[in-house]
């Protein structure tokens, strides 16, 4: 099959990955700056203020990162009925034949949310919330329908180019006309069983039994499949449970509570346990023992225990109504578990949970509690609520959630370099040693290799975040060719086929990947005027962390130079070329920023092509006095009013500083504070640098976006994420910016209607206003507080329909943080920053905190507490 891929890539007209890198080389990396027209080689440091962008320059940067290898995450999409636990058990047992198949999710598409679920949840999420939620929780890589449907019902595309990303449950079998049956996803366990015994098993003597098998399943429980697994009986993959027989020479066992006791007792290796092999398991919530009392012959009990297992360790599975049984090994748990935490100076002692599935009655979780009396006061304790299930969303997002169980195989850090223009990055593929080297042909997803990316030098020009697209891999398209990478919180994930391919991971540039990705959101975009500047002036200014244009001052004499522009009363208007500024204006504003930034210079600002420095002359004609590029001085000169020709006054300079001035360039010489640009510029600063921490971004200025009739207009999009590297993986938040400049009256209705108007095109984003002043006028105040109110609305799943933050002056100019700059400010502001735990690099908070300080609103928390009310959460039902 790899080489049919690559006579299939062919025919399709692809270039390898190879090929496009010698490409790229052969088109060199000499720097060539445009405005000289290929004459000589530019000088510059940074790239003149003329270059279009993305072109012309060619530049290599560097990229860091790491590849994890880890199992393919399979999700089984089922109705949740009782009907269905057969079609569970037999994916169960499937899981059992596949590498790190413990880990594979169910989820349940149900029509109607069953009442079990329903509890601690808003009192309208339907069946479908809670299958999105889980999508959500658990991002699978591929999918196995138990029906045909289901997937289509969740918007699930199941077909991408030529591979299959949903296949159902009937077809994951894939029987193979010269070598054993295989599986459609997966790598098959039998991999593990082979390398096992070839490296470990058969020196060692096999006498005594450490691993055991339930050769049957229980008539009516499912619990082996969940937890020992139960070998697969059917005739084509018969060979697997073989496998495992001669590999381990297991204790076989019956499946009864008897047996069942034995086995957890002696910790016995057992088929599931094996899937384990060679992942480092590594748990996002805490550890402590939990007794996991439920009824495997229900449904829901089993999809609830085997999802637990997904994000919960050290669980001890009790089937309930074999609960007097287990009793005295429980009892034994409990004691051996109550033990000092090591090194906890106050005496604290681990204790052990109970915890009862959803389907026991209260009356019956009450009879098993009681089984557990005679241990010592606080060993154990009972949680007989019901807890918030651990996929729901929270609208307060720094409250931890449940993480899935992260699993590492491997893990490896790289680097590479390319060049600016190459539309793709090389990225080494890890592969389990044990795997055979090619797995059947329709197999694409044997195992999955996740990136991410921590460093990327050239930040300006390719997007290093997305929104996830677990659904719908189409957009953003991350892999080259025809192997299918999806974007999860995790990091991009590319399914593997095969060993030794190396990942081509597509990062887009940071505009297309936003106009992309609202596209598939039904909406054209295209850059604005006001966004192609305010982009040459992030670019100029040397990026988005760049604080040279983060002062007042400066930006009140860059625009005192920029052009003006007069209309008159008929409309027609009249262009005045921008002014001068004489050195010592430069001198006196770059003099009082020292104070704060000492390194700042003038220099910072000429070799960012933001002014550049000429000779005044004044024409002996008509005394216009005259401005001349150091390319244009000449011995001979033309005035620029009179168009008369004059000579260099080579002996009446006044030979100082007097004959010297600035002029800006580029976008800096547009009127109005370069059309926004500055407050633009300086809105995402506080997005990309603003706090401790620096935020990943990818981001597009400006753009005109068009909706079905409806032509809007917006300053910024940018995805956001706290540094990686230290937060938690989450979803990139969405933000919107409306930026203005010192207008008096900045925030109008019509500007606040457009951010609703996007906070309902995109619930849950962030939207955000800010301008240079740093007060608000009354009116901008009340339009702003609607919007505020009107966002703080919860949405079904609890959250707010959108999250306004305000920004002025304060946090725009804002020298080394905004909570530094906060502090400082004294009164209000620093009541806030000093306040415990404020993080403003969460944009929650951000939204919180500037709605407080600015639209005088009481805190999200608790607003949003009292608004929100949760399902409640009823006493377990007697029977
Ligand atoms: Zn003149």
């Amino acid at each position: 099959m790899f080489y049919n891929r690559q006579r299939l890539h062919s025919a399709l007209g692809y270039v390898s990955p190879a090929e496009y890198g010698r490409r790229d080389r052969a088109a060199g990396s000499v720097v060539q700056c445009p405005r000289n027209r290929g004459q000589a080689q530019c000088q510059q440091r940074t790239p003149c203020a003329k270059v279009p962008p993305g072109k012309g320059v060619q530049r290599m940067s560097n990229v860091s990162g790491s590849v994890r290898l880890r199992p393919t995450r399979i999700g089984l999409l089922v109705r949740p009925s009782q009907t269905n636990h057969q079609l569970i058990r037999q994916f169960l047992r499937l899981c059992a034949c596949l590498w790190g198949g413990r880990y594979n999710p169910i989820i349940p598409v149900a029509r109607t949310l069953p009442s079990e679920w329903a509890r601690r949840l808003p009192r309208n999420t339907s069946g479908h919330d809670l299958a999105d939620g889980y999508i959500d929780f658990f991002e699978p890589d591929v999918f196995v329908e138990a029906e045909p449907g289901l997937a289509q019902e969740l918007g699930i595309v199941s077909e991408r180019h030529l591979e299959r990303r949903v296949v159902p449950l009937s077809e994951f079998i894939l029987k193979r006309e010269t070598r054993a049956p295989d599986f459609a996803f997966g790598l098959n366990i039998f991999d593990v069983y082979q390398h096992r015994y070839d490296h470990e098993l058969q020196f060692v003597r096999r006498h005594s039994p450490t691993f055991a098998a339930f050769e049957k399943a229980h008539s009516n429980h499912a619990f082996f499949e969940l937890v020992f697994g139960v070998l697969p009986t059917q005739k084509d993959i018969a060979y697997i449970g073989k496998g495992y027989i001669d590999a381990f020479q297991p204790k076989l066992l019956v499946p009864t509570p008897e047996s069942a006791i034995e086995a957890l007792r002696a910790r016995h290796g057992t088929p599931l346990s094996v899937t384990h092999f060679a992942i480092d398991r590594e748990s996002g919530s805490h550890s402590d023992v939990t007794i996991y009392f439920f009824d495997s012959s229900k449904t829901i009990d089993v999809i609830d225990f085997w999802n637990l297992g997904l994000w919960k360790m050290n669980l001890i599975p009790v089937e309930i109504s074999w609960a007097r049984t287990f009793a005295p090994f429980l009892l034994d748990v409990i004691k051996k578990n109550y033990r000092p935490i090591p090194g906890n100076a106050f005496g604290t002692m681990h204790t052990t949970h109970v915890e009862f599935g959803r389907s026991i009655s209260n009356s019956a979780a009450r009879a098993a509690a009681s089984l557990l009396r005679g241990v010592p006061d606080g060993a154990v304790g009972y949680s007989l609520e019901y807890v918030q299930p651990f996929w729901a969303k929270h609208y307060s997002r720094m409250v931890t959630r449940p993480r899935p169980v992260r699993l590492t195989s491997a893990e490896e850090d790289f680097e590479t370099t390319v060049d600016s223009d190459a539309t793709f990055v090389t990225v080494p593929s890890l592969a389990p040693e044990f795997a055979q080297r090619f797995g059947a042909g329709e197999n694409h997803a044997r195992w999955s290799n996740v990136i991410r990316i921590s460093s990327l030098t050239d930040v300006q020009e390719r997007a290093p975040i997305y929104p996830t697209n677990v659904r719908n891999a189409d957009y953003p398209r991350i892999s080259f060719g025809s192997t299918g990478g999806i974007v999860t919180r995790e990091g991009f994930v590319f399914p593997q086929q095969h060993m030794r391919l190396r990942n081509s991971l597509n990062l887009k540039r940071h505009q297309d990947a936003v106009i992309g990705w609202l596209k598939t959101r039904a909406i054209e975009a295209e850059v604005s005027s006001a966004g192609r500047n305010a982009e040459q002036v992030v670019r100029s200014q040397g990026g988005l962390g760049s604080n040279i244009l983060a002062h007042e001052g400066t930006l009140q004499l860059l625009d005192r130079m920029a052009k003006t522009v007069h209309e008159s009363k008929d409309g027609t208007a009249a262009q005045f070329p921008d002014r001068t500024a004489r050195i010592s204006d430069w001198k006196e504003v770059v003099g009082r920023r020292r104070e704060e930034l000492p390194r700042i210079a003038l220099s910072d600002f000429t070799d960012r092509n933001i002014i550049r420095l000429g000779v005044a002359v004044s024409c002996p004609r008509c005394e216009q006095e005259n401005w001349y590029d150091l390319n244009r001085v000449d011995y001979l000169l033309q005035c620029e009013r009179c168009l008369g020709e004059y000579n260099f006054p080579q002996g009446d300079l006044r030979f100082g500083e007097q004959d010297w001035r600035f002029r800006v360039v580029g976008p800096f010489s547009l009127p109005n504070f370069a059309h926004g640009a500055y407050s633009t510029a300086l809105t995402l600063r506080v997005l990309f640098s603003g706090t401790m921490t620096r935020a990943t971004m990818t981001w597009s200025p400006g753009l005109n976006l068009k909706r079905g009739g409806v032509a809007r207009e917006v300053d910024f999009v940018a995805w956001y994420c706290e540094d990686r590297l230290v937060s938690h993986e989450r979803e990139p938040a969405v933000v919107f910016g409306e930026t203005k400049s010192f207008g008096s009256d900045a925030f109008q209705a019509k500007d606040v209607a457009r951010m609703r108007e996007l906070g309902e095109w995109f619930p849950g984003s962030f939207l955000m206003l800010s301008t240079l002043k740093r007060q608000i006028s009354p009116e901008e105040k009340n339009r702003l507080q609607r919007l505020a109110r009107w966002a703080r609305v919860p949405r079904k799943d609890g959250t707010p329909r959108a999250w306004v933050i305000v920004l002025t002056g304060n946090e725009l100019f804002f020298t080394w943080s905004v909570g530094h700059t906060w502090k400082e400010l004294g009164g209000k502001h620093a009541q806030v920053a000093e306040r415990e735990g404020t993080h403003l690099g969460d944009l929650a908070t951000l939204s919180d905190l500037t709605q407080q300080l600015y639209l005088d609103m009481p805190s999200l928390e608790s607003d949003l507490g009292r608004r929100h009310r949760w399902r409640r959460s009823p006493a377990r039902r007697e029977g």
